[in-house]
């Protein structure tokens, strides 16, 4: 039996009361039922997600505080920015790839070690939500394109055109001197990656993205790969990736960074060993971006990136917060 689920069935009474302030120390709010005879515990929820997109974790970190779980709350942050049309990298809106198609990828992963993914969607603003459906429907992990709609329609999403007047407009631009330079630099890119921690203390994720700007047809990055975009594992902690896919996969960088923490890692050190890595890899080159986020189960948060300009959100204690991450690059 895990040590929480003991210590809830444990009465008071039956306590010495040398072992009564360990209780407290290892649950961050406590609290006795009516009669003082036996314990709840709940953590103080925590919602972290890649970039400012603070709305995402307000969001989160409300359904959160009301009771949702980790992933549903994960979800919920990950559709504000689907949702908004004004991020260029995610959901509706998203920037299509260089024959003008939108394509979204997304990923979830649950506390129980399940997940879900969707690849190359093309009409479905939602697809968290899709990729957390193929985990709950379907005895699959990932599904693509057509056959990931056609799912989605029998579930009742919604058919969408995702390109929008300023997406075309953009794209119509980008024509005139269509240059594939597929390099994310500190601009160009704005996956949401969100992490979750619920009142159980589970955590999970979910990660979402159109992708690289003007991408090859049929590219995918790493935001859907289980492992690279996002990981979790329930005892040890979770992390996401933004930046260049293609350098996140070739690293796995997620799994690595859960797999640095349950090694003793801080969540900060092993993003910051994540990126290390990814930089030793390419004998120093270093002319694109990354950037993780990561927490561990004792709720601690931390993120690397690459160059300077990435920060993200942490919904903790009812506060929502930006901040800026330690980069590779200082200047
Ligand atoms: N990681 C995403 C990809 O490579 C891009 C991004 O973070 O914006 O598809």
């Amino acid at each position: 039996m895990k040590r929480r689920h003991f210590l809830k069935r444990v009465s008071i009474s039956s306590l010495g009361m040398s072992i009564v302030p360990s209780l407290f120390t290892f649950a961050e709010t406590s609290e006795t039922t009516k009669n003082n005879m036996t314990i709840s515990q709940k953590k103080k929820p925590i919602a972290i997600c890649t970039w400012a997109f603070k709305n995402a974790t307000a969001m989160a970190g409300e359904a959160l505080s009301k009771g949702a779980k980790a992933l549903d709350a994960a979800v919920i942050g990950a559709e504000v920015e689907e949702n908004n049309l004004k991020n260029t990298t995610v959901g509706k809106g998203g920037t299509p790839d260089r024959e003008g198609n939108v394509t979204l990828d997304a990923c979830v992963m649950d506390s129980n070690g399940d997940c879900g993914a969707v690849v190359c969607v093309e009409h479905i603003t939602n697809v968290a939500a899709l990729a957390k459906k193929v985990m709950t429907e379907t005895p699959h992990v990932m599904l693509s394109g057509k056959g990931a709609e056609e799912f989605g329609y029998q579930q009742g999403f919604k058919k969408e055109e995702l390109l929008t007047p300023s997406s075309i407009e953009a794209f119509e631009a980008w024509k005139k001197s269509p240059e594939y330079k597929p390099i994310i630099n500190i601009e160009n890119h704005d996956t949401i990656g969100m992490l979750c921690m619920d009142e159980d203390g589970d955590i999970a994720g979910a990660c979402s993205t159109s992708g690289l700007s003007y991408k090859m047809k049929g590219r995918i990055g790493d935001s859907p790969i289980i492992g690279s975009g996002l990981f979790i594992d329930n005892e040890i902690g979770g992390a996401a990736a933004t930046g260049l896919g293609e350098e996140v996969m070739k690293t796995v960088g997620s799994f690595l960074i859960v797999e640095l923490m349950r090694n003793g890692m801080s969540p900060q050190q092993a993003c910051k060993e994540a990126v290390e890595r990814i930089v030793k890899k390419n004998k120093g080159y270093k002319d694109f971006q990354i950037a993780y986020i990561a927490m561990n189960k004792a709720g601690e948060v931390g993120s690397y990136c690459i160059h300077k300009g990435f920060s993200y959100m942490t919904y903790k204690d009812g506060e929502n917060t930006e901040t800026a991450s330690q980069s590779y690059i200082k200047d």
